[in-house]
This record gives C-alpha cells, sequence and structure tokens, in this order.
C-alpha cells in the first residue's frame, strides 16, 4: 500500500462489545473501517460516537448472506457470544459462525485480504488440560446446549485452514478467553456484566453452582491489542493463538471483589450450575507472549473498576 493510502478494515459484529472497541481503535490507527452488524446483540449505541468520523462506515447485514465490498483486512467478530444468546437461536448461532467464515474467507479470497477470526476458548470446551494450551484438542459435548456455539467456531477454525492449505489465504486465529469491560450488554446474562448489574441495583447475586469453578478475567482494551498485534503479525504466523489474561478466579471470588469494588451489600445466592459449565479455565499464553510479544497489562481489580463506572451511569 502506498504511503498516504488508508487501510480498508472490515469489522463484522462491529457494533458488539468487542467489536465497537475494535473499530474504535482501528480509526485511531489511521484506518477507514467498515462496521458490518445485523444488530442481533450489537446496540447502535455501542458504535454513536464513530458516526461523525468521515472515515467510519456502517451496514447492516447479515454474515450468512455474501457480501461483496473492497476492503484490505477483515476482523470476523460478528457471532452472539454469551450463552443466553447463543442458545437463543441455536440453528442461526452456527450459521453464523460456519456460513458466516465461508462468506468471509470468499472475501478475502476475492480481495486478497488478510483475515481474522474471532475463535474462543469454548473450542475447548470442559478442558482436562490445564491451563489450556493451543495444542490441546478439547473437550466438547457436540450434543449439549453449548455445542452450536463451541462446534460452530471449531468448524469455523477448519474453514479456516482449509482455506489457507487450499487457496493460500493470509488466515489469523485467535482464540479469546472470557473478556470483559464497558458496552458489555448489561442483560446478556455474562458473569461479569451480571455481578456488577445486580451489585448497583442492589439485588441478589447470582453464584451459578458452588461458584468454586474458575475463569480467567481479559480487560477489553489488552484483549484488542492482542488482536491488533496478530493481524500485523507475519503472514507465517496463523495461530491458533490463545489471548486472554492468565490471572485465574473462582466465580464466588469475583463476586466478592464486585460487592467490595461496589459498596454494594447485596447477598449473594447460589443458583444451578448451567449443563456443561465448564470447571476450570485458564489461557496458556506463552505463544501469544512469544510470538506477538504479548500480554495483559490491566489487572482485575483496575479493569472492573472501569466496567463499574461505565454500568453505573445509566442506571444511576
Ligand atoms: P457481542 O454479542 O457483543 O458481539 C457480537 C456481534 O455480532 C453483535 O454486534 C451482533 O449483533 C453481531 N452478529 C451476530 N450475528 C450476526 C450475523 N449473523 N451477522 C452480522 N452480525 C452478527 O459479543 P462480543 O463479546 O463482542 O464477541 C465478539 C466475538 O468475539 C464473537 O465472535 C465471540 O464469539 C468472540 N469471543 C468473545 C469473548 C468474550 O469474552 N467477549 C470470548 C471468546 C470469543
Ligand atoms: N463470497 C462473498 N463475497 C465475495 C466472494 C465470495 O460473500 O466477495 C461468498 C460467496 O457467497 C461464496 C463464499 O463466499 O459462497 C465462498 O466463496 P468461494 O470463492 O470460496 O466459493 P465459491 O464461490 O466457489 O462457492
Ligand atoms: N455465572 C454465574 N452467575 C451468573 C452468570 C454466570 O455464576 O449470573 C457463572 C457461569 O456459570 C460460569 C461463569 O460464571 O461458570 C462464567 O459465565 P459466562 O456466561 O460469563 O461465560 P462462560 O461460561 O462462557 O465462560
Amino acid at each position: 500500500m502506498g504511503k498516504g493510502v488508508r487501510k480498508r478494515v472490515l469489522v463484522t459484529g462491529g457494533a458488539g462489545f468487542l467489536g465497537s472497541h475494535l473499530c474504535t481503535r482501528l480509526l485511531r490507527e489511521g484506518c477507514d473501517v467498515l462496521c458490518v452488524d445485523n444488530y442481533f446483540t450489537g446496540r447502535r449505541a455501542n458504535i454513536l460516537h464513530l458516526l461523525d468520523d468521515p472515515h467510519f462506515e456502517v451496514m447492516r447485514h447479515d454474515v450468512t448472506f455474501p457480501l461483496y465490498v473492497e476492503i484490505d483486512e477483515i476482523y470476523n467478530l460478528a457471532c452472539p457470544a454469551s450463552p443466553i444468546h447463543y442458545r437463543f437461536d441455536p440453528v442461526q448461532t452456527t450459521k453464523t459462525s460456519v456460513i458466516g467464515a465461508i462468506n468471509m474467507l470468499g472475501l478475502a479470497k476475492r480481495t486478497k485480504a488478510k483475515v481474522l477470526q474471532a475463535s474462543t476458548s469454548e473450542v475447548y470446551g470442559d478442558p482436562e488440560v490445564h491451563p489450556q494450551t493451543e495444542d490441546y484438542r478439547g473437550r466438547v459435548n457436540p450434543l449439549g446446549p453449548r455445542a452450536c456455539y463451541d462446534e460452530g467456531k471449531r468448524c469455523a477454525e477448519t474453514l479456516f485452514f482449509d482455506y489457507r492449505r487450499q487457496h493460500g489465504l493470509r488466515i489469523k486465529v485467535a482464540r479469546i478467553f472470557n473478556t470483559y469491560g464497558p458496552r458489555m450488554h448489561p442483560e446478556d446474562g455474562r458473569v461479569v456484566s451480571n455481578f456488577i448489574v445486580q451489585a448497583l441495583r442492589r439485588e441478589q447475586l447470582t453464584v451459578f453452582g458452588d461458584g468454586r469453578q474458575t475463569r480467567a478475567f481479559c480487560y477489553v482494551d489488552d484483549l484488542i491489542d492482542g488482536l491488533i498485534r496478530l493481524m500485523a503479525s507475519p503472514d507465517d504466523v496463523t495461530g491458533p493463538v490463545n489471548l486472554g489474561n492468565p490471572v485465574e478466579v473462582r466465580v464466588a471470588e469475583l463476586a466478592e471483589v464486585i460487592l467490595r469494588l461496589t459498596g454494594s451489600r447485596s447477598a449473594i445466592v447460589y443458583r444451578p450450575l448451567p449443563a456443561d459449565d465448564p470447571v476450570q479455565r485458564c489461557p496458556d499464553i506463552s505463544r501469544a507472549r512469544e510470538i506477538l510479544g504479548w500480554e495483559p497489562r490491566v489487572n482485575l481489580e483496575e479493569g472492573l473498576r472501569h466496567t463499574i463506572a461505565y454500568f453505573a451511569e445509566p442506571l444511576t
């Protein structure tokens, strides 16, 4: 690309939580950004601050249908990400992952664009290897309520690698672990947003199971930085690369931290654990450290403070 020519970047799922932060960051870096979203879980409010930018364009479109545009890079984030939303219409979830991937790969093939897939730690299922490394093949129930998401994402990874082998595409696969921050959907049922909203509304915090299951939570700015670095990496770096914060906490501990940081006196109540809910999850990020020089910088308390401040505004 010549000097002064702006890179044209497509972000699918650009009006969602991660997508809106990614669009913001790409515009700041001097790219022309095309945000494509069907607003299933995304919101125009997430991208309101970008609408006046002449280098930002929004298109309402469902990625299960073909898309003909001219672009240099594609970040494929379109897919409902929270259990409540991906189970709402499981067939559509799998279609979004699989047909969406085929369309974005077809688009990348025609335009010779680089294409990055937002994959997930869910490809490891309920893991027996801990922390999870990229070569671990996972333990996923193909028939359970999470399968539409997990297997859809696994098939998308397969498609990415087959398009590379068969058509020589430049691909990048990021396996994203639990990420949180401002602009999470307050009703999407994910644990960080649920606990913060419950604490601020002085409602009971709903811990599922005994709360001893673990997750590792990455602040959104760190995650976006990882995605940008992965896209900028040399063509022989395809991934998959784990991106997440390797500090593991129990769900019950997270509830305590959020109660403390919000100063809420809400009680904690225990509810049944959903089917196939992984017992433990934590990324091994050695590969990201080595090939991207990346690691998270924002610790849990700092990230939670920013997130609490975001949710406190419209709620109080
Ligand atoms: P999100 O629900 O906020 O964003 C997903 C976006 O995709 C939404 O704006 C939604 O409207 C859009 N979308 C859904 N189906 C679509 C379709 N068929 N066509 C066009 N747009 C569609 O979720 P998020 O947390 O921002 O997740 C973004 C991506 O990152 C997803 O692919 C998700 O699987 C992946 N991911 C997220 C996390 C996390 O912790 N946030 C973890 C692992 C993977
Ligand atoms: N596709 C698209 N935009 C493009 C090129 C292709 O959406 O610019 C879609 C097209 O609908 C096709 C899919 O991507 O079904 C896969 O494309 P590919 O070229 O791999 O397959 P083919 O067109 O041969 O089926
Ligand atoms: N969880 C919880 N209370 C809630 C929402 C979630 O205890 O109100 C638990 C959930 O059972 C899981 C963990 O928190 O063990 C993370 O859930 P989330 O839906 O955020 O992400 P995922 O299960 O996909 O990691």
